[in-house]
């Protein structure tokens, strides 16, 4: 069916659908009526036919429910207008509430189909939502409906069947909401038509309640006719192949749209407590405070699950911050903050302390021989290495590209000296480095000590590479007697 075809049939019938408008109550009216939702049931078939989607399942749900729908408004007509005998309660009932755990039923494959897996904060918000709703439609709704003196017991039944299937279906509605997935025109027309849906359903049910028992608004009709051609719409259109395709994870966080909507549904339950006030009408206070007992406990579930997460985030952020992403050493910032607090420390108990700096020798030729990747796992083995080769209280952080620093405490000279040369041996892949030791002389800035050692480290190099070079107090650099050990030495 080409495009301008599946335009056609399916404008026609949202034109037909608003055409019920038009025309007068009558009997004609009413076979229109039935006719035009007879129409959109086949072509909505004709869709899933043509299109195949995937999860045939949803469609046949919501074809179903449709249909009950359908062929409940034809009984319903037929013993009215035909058989002149009140409809309500009859088998028309029977057929219009088979039809809301079939589109209920539709919507929950739908929303199992786009989104796999579980979606916690999807599913609470959905909850607070379709919490709200039901507060209040057991209050305006289905409580009067249950105490209804003109009904019998069936009737009474029968009659709050209907609200509480349309608090289902916001139910899943409220959830397809929280999570879309992909937004497809065949996903949009669906939601518009479970919306003329719900609208229609609810204001016939409230009309019901106010008008004792009498609706006869034609919008009403002309909305549930909306509903059923934008089903049509949404089968007849090509997206409807991908519509239960998993959607990409992308876990929304709360919009200020969605928290507007999460708020006014927790309002609801006090909400219509002051209104029963305000109207002087009996206080629903069961449900009112069940429900609200309700809605606090998942308001609280889903804050506790944001809490968690800004916890978890704030604790990577921190680690992001502090640590060298490549090799997972303490990063140059907190280098800097070592070294201060460790300067502070060794002016207090006056314990030695030894600063370090290792420059790896040739490291950029090392990359041009075997690749840069190469060298980012070269770097990752020699610290790790190096770390466990290191006394336990030694600090050891990435201060630059292929620089890493040291920080020895309670060390004298020769055993901090000893420290890094075990080092230069325990290398990976025979590379090597240079090393420039200063010790703190007890009073300098912690940028000067480190100052001596870079200069130590430019003199190892200058002179070599390859070894390991002490300053001596702010000016002399000595060597450490370390022999060369690596290919770049000559040895
Ligand atoms: P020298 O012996 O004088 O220190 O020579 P060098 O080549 O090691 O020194 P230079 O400063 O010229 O180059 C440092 C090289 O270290 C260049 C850069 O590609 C490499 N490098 C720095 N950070 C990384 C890194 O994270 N991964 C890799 N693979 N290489 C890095
Ligand atoms: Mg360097
Ligand atoms: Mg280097």
């Amino acid at each position: 069916m080409s495009a301008r075809w599946r335009w056609l049939v399916g404008g026609g019938l949202v034109a037909a659908s608003l055409g019920y408008l038009l025309l007068p109550v009558s009997d004609l009216q009413d076979t229109y009526y039935v006719t035009v939702a007879a129409l959109s049931v086949v072509a909505a078939t004709a869709g899933v036919w043509i299109h195949t989607p995937r999860r045939l399942r949803i469609w046949a749900a919501f074809i179903g429910g449709m249909s009950c729908w359908v062929a409940g408004d034809a009984v319903w007509t037929y013993l009215s207008r035909v058989l002149h005998v009140d409809p309500f309660p009859s088998v028309a009932d029977v057929l219009y509430l088979a039809g809301y755990p079939l589109m209920a039923l539709g919507l929950a494959f739908l929303v199992r189909g786009r989104q796999p897996g579980r979606d916690r904060a999807a599913a609470l918000d959905a909850a607070i939502i379709a919490t709200g709703v039901g507060v209040v439609a057991a209050v305006f709704v289905i409580e009067p409906l249950v105490t209804d003196a003109s009904q019998d017991a069936l009737g009474r039944l029968v009659g709050t069947a209907y609200p509480i299937g349309d608090v289902l279906l916001v139910a899943l509605l409220a959830r397809l909401w929280t999570r879309p997935g992909r937004a497809l025109r065949s996903f949009w027309f669906l939601l518009v038509s479970l919306v003329c849906f719900l609208v229609s359903d609810i204001a016939y049910n409230v009309m019901l309640i106010a008008n004792g028992g009498d609706v006869t608004a034609d919008w009403v009709d002309a909305l549930l006719l909306l509903g059923y051609a934008f089903v049509a719409m949404a089968t007849l259109d090509p997206s409807v192949r991908d519509l239960s395709i998993p959607a990409p994870d992308r876990t929304e966080g709360l919009t200020p749209s969605r928290l507007a909507v999460l708020t006014v549904a927790a309002m609801l339950a006090p909400a219509a407590l002051l209104l029963d006030g305000v109207l002087g009408r009996r206080l629903h206070w069961q449900i009112i405070g069940l429900g609200s007992i309700v809605l606090i406990g998942l308001v609280m579930t889903r804050v506790s699950g944001l809490l968690q997460r800004v916890q978890e985030q704030a604790a990577a952020l921190t680690a992001l911050a502090r640590d060298d992403g490549l090799t997972g050493l303490p990063n140059r910032r907190t280098w800097d903050f070592e070294l201060a607090r460790a300067c502070s420390a060794s002016h207090q108990d006056g314990e030695p302390l030894h600063v370090a700096l290792l420059d790896l020798d040739h490291f950029k030729a090392f990359n041009d021989a075997y690749g840069h990747p190469t060298g980012d796992l070269l770097l990752q083995a020699a610290t790790a290495t190096w770390r466990a080769a290191l006394p336990a209280d030694a600090f050891l952080a990435r201060y630059g590209g292929e620089e890493f620093a040291l920080l020895f405490r309670g060390l004298d000279g020769a055993e901090a000296h000893a420290a890094v040369d075990r080092l230069r041996a325990l290398t990976p892949l025979r590379q090597t480095f240079s090393a420039g030791i200063a010790r703190w002389d007890g009073t300098e800035e912690p940028a000067a000590v480190l100052a001596r050692a870079d200069a130590a480290l430019y003199e190892a190099k200058r002179s070599g590479r390859d070894r390991v070079l002490v300053s001596q107090g702010t000016h002399r650099i000595r060597p450490g007697g370390s022999q060369p050990t690596g290919p770049h030495s000559g040895t």
